[in-house]
């Protein structure tokens, strides 16, 4: 099995182009086979200086790593696709064409299907798809494990070739899978539209037609619609930015669209490769709910080691850092929390006194000489017929600034008796 992700360099990797990514990557890696990465940059108008670029570095941070690593652009000088091309244009199948180029919009939905310079017999220009008439041309998905066909008098007379020299997509992915021997294209939804021309091209090219999925699109879970770049947050760079894993990330992508037979949630890039089975593949469109990746991610910081964590943290490897971290790893969604949670570890927090309950001061005065006298807090809480729940939240409040904290008991031994005390005394 070679299976490839073949990105257009028009911007930073999305959680979308990671997970077809990753798709790519267990379903090669179960089967022994090879995982290509393909620049496809021949739109060079369409281009984003040091996205090809950020995209492979962001791939490494997943762990997808690539066996075979093409740039279009590059193999355009070797002349293959204008090769591969003209011989369309012998045997018939492709025809040039000088009107005026449409943009992609209008070809798309142009109400003329069939160009009209397909019998002129000209001889430069661009070059374009002759698309039989009346033919059936179909394939089955294994995403949506169901055959889906056209009938070619609805499918228009696409732009191979364009006037200045460069390839489409439609050729030179086409021409790129058979030349790379890729048996299984895993692609966004978006391209299920432009099927039949690309089953065409392959046909014409002399095959063979690898095997074709689409996995469905991924939707936000506030709008209901496709993930968007302008309204969501998709950017996987964004993502390891707010503190998220890696590890975490991926685990949940990859069940945005595929399932296991059992109700297994975690897996780390091993097991995905070692569980994978197309048969997974779901028909339905995926939800993201970042309230299940926040999950995910916690359980990834659990299973950190104290000092992996610091170091993720970028925090010295000292003991006190290292009490502090045990103390709140299980508490933590995002790395980017431990700031927060931790504040007042570091420095004397604002107290607005407005948080306080009643008897706050009498709650503090007790707490300081129990704390004083080494006495377990418990008992200071029966002795004077206190709530425990209202005794802690003035002790919680007057050590740290705020309501929800770490356990108080051990903060109060990490940040030491004496700064307890003087934070207590501050505020009767
Ligand atoms: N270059 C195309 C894109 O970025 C790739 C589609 C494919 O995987 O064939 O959408």
């Amino acid at each position: 099995m070679r299976t490839r992700f073949a990105p257009s360099p028009t911007g930073f990797l999305h959680i979308g182009g990671l997970r077809t990514a990753l798709y790519a990557y267990v379903m090669a890696k179960h089967e022994g086979g090879e995982f290509i990465l393909r620049i496809e940059d021949t739109d060079q108008k369409r281009e984003v200086e040091g996205s090809a670029e950020a995209l492979q570095v962001t791939l490494k941070k997943f762990g997808l790593v690539w066996d075979e690593f093409y740039i279009q652009s590059e193999r355009h000088k070797s002349g293959i696709y204008k090769k591969a091309v003209e011989r369309l244009v012998l045997d018939g199948h492709a025809f040039y064409c000088n009107c005026k180029p449409k943009n992609a919009k209008t070809e798309g939905f142009s109400v003329e299907l069939r160009d009209p310079c397909r019998d002129k017999n000209l001889t430069s220009g661009a070059i374009k798809l002759r698309v039989p008439d009346d033919e059936i041309v179909k394939y089955k998905d294994f995403v949506h494990k169901k055959e889906i066909s056209w009938n070619t008098n609805t499918v228009y007379d696409a732009t191979l070739l364009k006037s200045d020299g460069f390839p489409t997509y439609h050729l030179a992915a086409m021409t790129d899978d058979i030349d790379m021997k890729i048996t299984h294209i895993i692609r966004g939804h978006d391209w299920m539209p432009s099927t039949p021309v690309h089953l065409l091209v392959f046909k014409y090219l002399g095959g063979p037609t690898p095997e074709i999925g689409h996995p469905t699109d991924i939707l936000s879970a506030e709008t209901g619609k496709k993930l968007s770049k302008r309204r969501d947050s998709v950017f996987c760079e964004q993502f390891l930015e707010e503190g998220y894993l890696p590890e975490a990330l991926l685990n949940f992508i990859f069940l945005l669209g595929w399932a296991p037979k059992d109700n297994r949630e975690l897996y780390s890039l091993k097991e995905m490769v070692d569980s994978f089975d197309p048969n997974g593949f779901q028909d339905a469109n995926p939800k993201f709910f970042r309230d299940k990746l926040n999950w995910f991610n916690g359980q990834y910081i659990r299973k950190l080691s104290v000092d992996n964590l610091l170091e993720k943290l970028e925090l010295d490897n000292n003991q006190k850092n290292k009490s502090i971290v045990a103390l709140i790893q299980d508490r933590l969604e995002k790395l980017s929390d431990f700031k927060m949670l931790t504040k007042f570890f570091f420095e004397k927090p604002e107290v607005d006194a407005k948080l306080f309950g009643e008897n706050y001061k009498e709650h503090l005065t007790k707490a300081i000489e129990g704390i004083q006298n080494n006495r377990d807090l418990m008992e200071v809480v029966k002795e004077n017929n206190f709530k425990t729940g209202d005794f802690f939240m003035s002790l919680r409040i007057a050590i740290t600034g705020m309501k929800f904290t770490p356990p108080i008991n051990e903060s109060i031994e990490i940040l030491g008796k004496e700064e307890a005390l003087e934070r207590l005394k501050k505020l009767i």
